[in-house]
């Protein structure tokens, strides 16, 4: 079996769920919203990152690269993703660490043992692990519902953080070993969800219903941006939907920032972030009062 990639294991994580958390970025996700904090974690495959910022322009991994996969802008190694192999020979020659690949596999063990690591804290704490991305959900699902067997077993609170875009045989089968799903809720509106993330909402919306049905513990997580879905008839659709199809546990209501522009010039990117703003405080807490006015009796601003 082929492994899934793994970007980061980040400890102490309170931002994920209850407690303090281990939360493991699985690479790879069927959507490319248009505000992802995490690009490097869309692509399945590894991942060239390049610094701008520690790169003296020398060239070394220009002359060095066997598949001639980088080559000059102006004064700066571009590397072309189409050519490169991840072969890593760059990262070795580059005195600067300006390279860097992104992504590691684990065995299902290795990750146990990581894991295992901060059991302490999550006793302590009432936490977990949280299994992220990329989207999880969409990993082979005979390596993750092993995982999600043996974590079970070993009494660790699992948290599954979803933007719901994966097959729903794979929420079927996960379900019975999932403490909390975190499942993110976008727009309403299938053609403006597809405009932000490159695919409809009909699949991410009847996963959520099937899991709720399925009497899953679900907190809806809403990412809320100026210009795509902070608007009254967009928010107040996503209630109306939840309200009447969804047994929500809590709301977690996410004020977009853009702290991973960053990333996409490392990936060789572009980021759209023209069209897209930060909420204020003010409309934050309108939106609160919106959900909590609505029955909602769980709702929280931020993580
Ligand atoms: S070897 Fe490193 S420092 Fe030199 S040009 Fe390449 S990325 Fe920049
Ligand atoms: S990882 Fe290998 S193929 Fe890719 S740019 Fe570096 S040296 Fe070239």
């Amino acid at each position: 079996m082929e492994l899934p990639y793994i970007i980061n294991i980040q400890r102490y994580s309170i931002h994920d769920g209850d407690g303090i958390r281990t939360t493991v970025f699985f690479k790879g996700c069927g959507l490319s919203c248009i505000w992802c904090h995490n690009p490097e974690s869309q692509n399945y495959d590894r991942d060239v990152m390049y610094s701008r910022e520690k790169c003296s322009g020398c060239g070394k991994c220009i002359e060095i690269c066997p598949h001639k996969a980088i080559h000059f802008e102006g004064e700066l190694p571009v590397t072309d993703r189409n050519i490169c192999e991840k072969c890593e020979t760059c990262l070795d020659f580059c005195l600067n660490n300006a390279r860097d690949i992104v992504g590691k596999q684990y065995s299902i063990n290795e990750l146990m043992k990581e894991i295992e690591k901060d059991r302490m804290f999550y006793e302590q704490s009432g936490g977990g692990v949280t299994l992220s991305g990329g989207e999880v959900m969409s990993q082979n699902i005979d390596y993750l519902l092993p995982l999600l067997k043996k974590l079970k077993k070993s009494g660790i609170n699992v948290n599954i953080d979803t933007c719901g875009f994966a097959p729903s045989e794979s929420f079927r089968a996960a379900l019975p070993y999932v403490d909390t799903f975190l499942y993110d809720v976008k727009h309403l509106d299938s053609d403006v969800h597809k405009r932000f993330t490159g695919q409809g909402n009909e699949l991410i919306l009847s996963n959520l219903r099937m899991i709720s049905d399925m009497g899953a513990k679900i907190n809806i997580r809403i990412p809320v941006i100026e210009g795509v879905n902070a608007d009254d008839k967009s928010i107040s659709d996503i209630i109306e939907y939840l309200k009447n199809n969804i047994n929500v546990f809590r709301v977690n209501l996410l004020p977009y920032h853009n702290t991973g522009s960053h990333k996409y010039e490392k990936l060789g990117l572009g980021y759209e972030d023209e069209l897209l703003n930060v909420p204020c405080d003010e409309r934050m807490e309108e939106l609160r009062n919106a959900f909590t006015t609505n029955g909602f009796p769980d709702v929280k601003i931020g993580g």
